[in-house]
């Protein structure tokens, strides 16, 4: 989900937006990466049933507005572009990303991983999964727990 992944760059170790961007063909700003505190926030507020601040991811929105153009290419194929500079368009697509999370279903089965210092958001695929990913963060669990349990 690209709103997720745009919100779990900011891991407990290290801030991986720069090269997450570079990944998409977005460019980093300053304003993409406020933006993803205020998608962070309403993600979280929208799960809880709270009202999410939406002036934010809406002003990204409105900054680039998108329209519908139509080609030739052995037949007709209709395309979205957006108006808007480099920058604007991003900020846009990165809104419109968190605008499908937050009307989807899917926010209200977010959850913050119970890993260790972990902070990453996930859908679980199964409702009890509390981990990011089983093979780190529940693994890193269980390798606690083990030594806890044959400490004494
Ligand atoms: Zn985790």
């Amino acid at each position: 989900m690209l709103a997720l992944d745009f919100v779990n760059t900011l891991t407990a170790e290290e801030d991986r937006l720069p090269q997450w961007l570079a990944e998409q063909g977005l460019p980093w700003s300053e304003a993409v990466l406020e933006l993803r505190g205020h998608v962070e926030a309403a993600v979280l507020a929208a799960r809880d049933g709270d009202e999410p601040d939406l002036a934010p991811v809406n002003a990204a929105l409105r900054g680039a507005p998108a329209y519908e153009v139509l080609s030739w290419s052995g037949s007709v194929v209709r395309t979205q572009e957006r108006q808007g500079d480099e920058v604007s368009r991003a900020l846009a697509v990165l809104a419109g990303a968190a605008a499908d999370l937050l009307t989807s279903p899917a926010v209200l089965k977010v959850k913050t991983c119970e890993g260790p210092g972990c902070r990453l958001l996930f859908v679980p695929a199964h409702p009890r999964r509390r981990w990011c990913d089983p093979a780190t963060c529940g693994n890193r669990v269980r390798v606690a727990r083990y030594y806890q349990r044959h400490k004494d």
